[in-house]
């Protein structure tokens, strides 16, 4: 049995991720012992029902004797959340899981006491659930974790990020550190524009669905199926998202419709070569994901059939 990473981990905020690291960080020995808090007084209870961790009424006595504290709160509220800092004890590591890094370090960094080192985090790992019933121990293996350590803080610092890289690779993912300006930019792109085509596709689909009488539910294997898998997500989750990344997701929705406009004039110009340039090119793109282990070629991408 390999020593656990950290003594105490206490996480604010139980549902998809904070209840997926709970699950991984006993099953792997990861950690001793969990800390919860949930501000939504169901999902605490729901926590302890599950036998998640030690449940508390408060945030700041869930973090008191944590090694360290992971905020997995919706980003819109990781300010608030992080206000418990002020309860950690000193040499622990504070980090989050949000899935905007920018945002997060310009609410929550000022927040650290002196002692306590901000590591900022994202796990690249999740489903379209949420709640702590959503969450599962294996979320996190063979997934990328993105660190984004704040610059020159010291070897104390430094030690403390590492720690926190273990404490990810424990858990199965691979860890990859960069700025969070960096990956706010390559999560506009990979992850927070395809959600925004998805939402806006069912949007569309919805408005035609009088004109289709229904066919479009009916015959939705055809491709938008896809989409509403992605398009199920927690709307607060995403709404948050959108209006902390505004930037780097409107330079990326700028980039989109360039390319849309110039489809659409090659399928109005009957121009098949440049459709059929752009189809080659993608494949080959899609080849990549399956070379690089991000997906499968398993019937319906292997993910779960959708229930009812
Ligand atoms: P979730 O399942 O909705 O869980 C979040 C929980 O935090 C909810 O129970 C919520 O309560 C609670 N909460 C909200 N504000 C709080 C506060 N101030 N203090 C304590 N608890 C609070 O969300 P999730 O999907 O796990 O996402 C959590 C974070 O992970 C987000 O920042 C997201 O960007 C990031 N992330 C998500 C995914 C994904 O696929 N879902 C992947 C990677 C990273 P209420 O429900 O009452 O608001």
């Amino acid at each position: 049995m390999t020593n656990p990473v950290f003594e105490r981990i206490a996480i604010i905020g139980i549902g998809l991720i904070g209840s997926s690291i709970a699950r991984a960080a006993v099953e792997k020995g990861a950690v001793g012992a969990v800390s919860i808090f949930d501000a939504n007084t169901d999902a605490l209870a729901r926590a302890g029902e599950l036998g998640l961790g030690e449940t508390h009424a408060s945030a700041a006595e869930a973090v008191t004797d944590a090694d360290a504290v992971f905020l997995c709160v919706p980003v819109g509220a990781m300010g608030r959340a992080g206000e418990a800092a002020a309860a950690m004890k000193a040499g622990a590591v504070l980090t989050d899981v949000g899935s905007v890094k920018g945002a997060v370090v310009a609410d929550v960094a000022a927040l650290a006491p002196e002692g306590v080192h901000f590591v900022p985090g994202h796990p690249i790992a999740g489903t379209e659930k949420s709640g702590p019933d959503a969450g599962f121990p294996s979320l996190f293996e063979g997934r990328w974790c993105i660190l984004t350590p704040l610059a020159d803080k010291g070897a104390e610092y430094d030690a403390a990020a590492e720690r926190l890289a273990e404490f990810w690779r424990r858990l199965g993912s691979t860890v990859e550190v960069m700025t969070p300006e960096r990956h706010d930019l390559v999560l506009a792109i990979t992850s927070h524009l395809p959600h925004l085509i998805a939402y806006n596709i069912c949007a569309t689909a919805h408005d035609m669905e009088s004109v289709t009488e229904g066919e479009v539910v009916k015959f939705s294997a055809a491709g938008f199926r896809d989409f509403t898998r992605i398009a199920a997500s927690d709307p607060t989750m995403w709404r948050d998202v959108f209006l902390n990344n505004r930037d780097a997701v409107l330079e990326a929705l700028g980039r989109f419709e360039d390319d849309l406009t110039a489809l659409r004039k090659a399928i109005r110009n009957g121009d098949g070569q440049t459709l059929f340039d752009l189809f080659t090119h993608s494949r080959g793109i899609r080849q990549s994901i399956l070379d690089a282990g991000q997906d499968t070629t398993a019937p319906n991408f292997g993910r779960d059939k959708p229930k009812g």
